[in-house]
């Protein structure tokens, strides 16, 4: 049982290929990860959740930077603010 989400050759984000832990991490099978590879291609870790007055908490998320397992660099604050820039997100 496996989901295609890639290409094969289409090794253009490369996340959870630097160690194992990221690697089962990404894939989340027995589990919902907390870092997610967004549709715009940047790795994103959640690392809070919003808790106002809002019926609907929400998750607070930042770009990672560098692999919280090994420490080897994933993607650059260029990287992510180009990417960020393609999609046009405006809230
Ligand atoms: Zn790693």
């Amino acid at each position: 049982m496996s989901i295609d989400t890639s290409e094969e050759g289409n090794d253009d984000s490369g996340f959870g290929s630097c160690c194992e832990e990221l690697q089962e991490v990404m894939s989340g099978e027995d589990f919902d990860p907390l870092i997610t590879l967004a549709e715009d291609g940047i790795l994103y870790m959640s690392v809070g959740l919003i808790d106002g007055d809002s019926d609907d908490p929400g998750m607070v998320d930042h770009p990672v930077f560098f692999c919280p397992f090994c420490g080897t660099q994933l993607q650059t604050a260029e990287e992510v603010q180009a990417k960020s820039d393609e999609l046009g997100d405006e809230e």
